[in-house]
């Protein structure tokens, strides 16, 4: 059908443009294009901080719904097992097959990626569009209407809109504002990061593997991205919030200072920390896991990402609930040309989508326990992983993905 931009069904508004804002800019985007769709991100450019992140076969199967399959394929790294061993000692305690097992078993792969890979990716499909973007605009406040929401930008200018999806991430002061439940606390964990090219990794590093290494009151991560070409390393320990930092994410740190705080770790281990140029901390921060639909939408705003459901890194979900999120939203919206009802919309998306995530972030926060296991549960723990690996590692429940509002007859909307 011929499309008038001068004359939008909608006007929406994305406020944050991380993956959460990205992604549901580009699933409204791919499922109305006549709702004219307005994002604003608060830096002055589009960016993500140098790390990696996995994607489970439920988000790649989400990128590959939006046409993003040979992009994806182009950037990422699709390791064929994960491997979890024992920090101290280097034991191998159970491994999962990825590679084609997942793919036959969710109709997606398991892949890993550089976070500025995929953001560049969901970038580029939104800017094929006609989404207005905007960077250097941050959102002050948002004044509710009853036939619409204004945003107020940081140089007052007025956003008005049908509809506001808040993505601004774990540190929105808008969501703080709108359900009046105060800031994220610290969970007592620090992740240190580090990239640095497989060439310059120890020979005993594998290429093409997730490798967990699980010890008392830490756990590290390993896994290639940049489509195989570099390795990203992730340790977290416990601790106290360092001292002096504001908070947010993504501090400098050196190696010294994780080293003080890690005590012995097996030699691969230590080798491969060693082998490591730069090292950045991130104080972790979370939110209890959500208790209803309305920490998903009020009115005519919803909100979505870590601005809803922050969560420790522990079930590598966060960005992959925010895309869940996104595409969601993408498959309840009305038919082209139709009206939107937004509150009714919202509040349909809120009920698909809070008791996953909840789960998601009860789930990842239990793992953490379990990854710094010591005495008798961390016996129990390698046992457990000897006997029963694949299955305990495996998550069918998650990796199959959302349930599809539009497969369901008189479902949950
Ligand atoms: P953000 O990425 O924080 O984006 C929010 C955006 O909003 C930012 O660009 C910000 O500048 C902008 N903004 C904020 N306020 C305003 C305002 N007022 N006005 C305008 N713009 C604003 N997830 C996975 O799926 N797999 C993994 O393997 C994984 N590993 C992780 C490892 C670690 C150590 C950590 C800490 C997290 C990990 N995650 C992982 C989680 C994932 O990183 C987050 O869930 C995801 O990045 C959240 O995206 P977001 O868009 O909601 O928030």
């Amino acid at each position: 059908m011929a499309l008038n931009p001068q004359q939008p069904v909608a006007r929406l508004l994305v406020v944050g443009g991380g993956m959460a804002g990205l992604g549901a800019a580009l699933a409204v985007q791919r499922a109305r294009p006549d709702v004219a769709i307005t994002l604003l991100e608060q830096a002055p450019e589009f960016s993500e901080i140098g790390a990696g992140i996995q994607l489970g076969p439920n988000a790649v199967r989400v990128l590959h719904d939006w046409g993003l399959a040979e992009a994806l394929a182009r950037v990422a790294a699709f390791p064929q097992r994960l491997s979890v061993r024992r920090a101290t000692d280097g034991v191998t305690l159970g491994t999962l097959p990825l590679g084609a097992a997942v793919q036959q078993r969710y109709a997606a792969p398991y892949a890993t990626i550089h976070r500025a890979d995929l953001h560049t990716l969901l970038l580029r499909a939104l800017q094929e569009g006609p989404a207005a973007l905007y960077t250097g605009q941050r959102v002050q406040r948002l004044e509710l209407q009853p036939d619409g929401v204004c945003a107020v930008g940081s140089d007052g200018q007025l956003w008005p809109a049908d509809a506001v999806l808040l993505a601004d991430g774990i540190w929105s002061t808008l969501r703080s504002r709108l359900l009046g439940d105060g800031a994220p606390v610290f969970s007592g964990h620090v992740a240190y990061r580090g990239l640095l090219p497989l060439k310059d990794a120890p020979t005993s590093v594998p290429h093409e593997e997730v490798v967990a290494w699980l010890g008392p009151r830490l756990h590290g991560v390993h896994y290639p991205v940049r489509a195989g070409t570099w390795l990203n390393v992730v340790l977290v320990v416990e601790g106290p919030l360092p001292q002096g930092e504001p908070p947010g994410w993504d501090h400098e740190a050196t190696r010294g200072q994780l080293l003080q705080v890690l005590g012995p770790v097996h030699r691969e281990l230590q080798a491969l920390l060693d082998a490591v140029p730069q090292w950045r901390q991130w104080p972790l921060f979370g939110r209890a896991p959500m208790r209803g639909p309305h920490e998903h939408a009020r009115g005519r705003v919803g909100v979505l990402g870590d601005a809803a459901h922050p969560m420790r890194p522990y079930l590598a979900q966060g960005a992959a609930m925010a895309l869940e999120d996104a595409w969601t939203l993408g498959r309840l919206l009305p038919p082209v040309a139709q009206p939107v009802d937004w509150p009714l919309l919202l509040q349909r998306w809120a009920r698909w989508r809070w008791a996953r995530n909840a789960r998601v972030q009860s789930r990842s926060r239990r793992n953490g326990s379990i990854f710094h296991a010591q005495g008798l549960l961390r016996w129990g723990r390698d046992l457990a992983l000897a006997l029963l690996g694949p299955r305990l590692l495996d998550q069918p429940w998650l990796y199959a993905g959302p349930p599809d509002p539009r497969a369901a007859v008189g479902g949950q909307g």
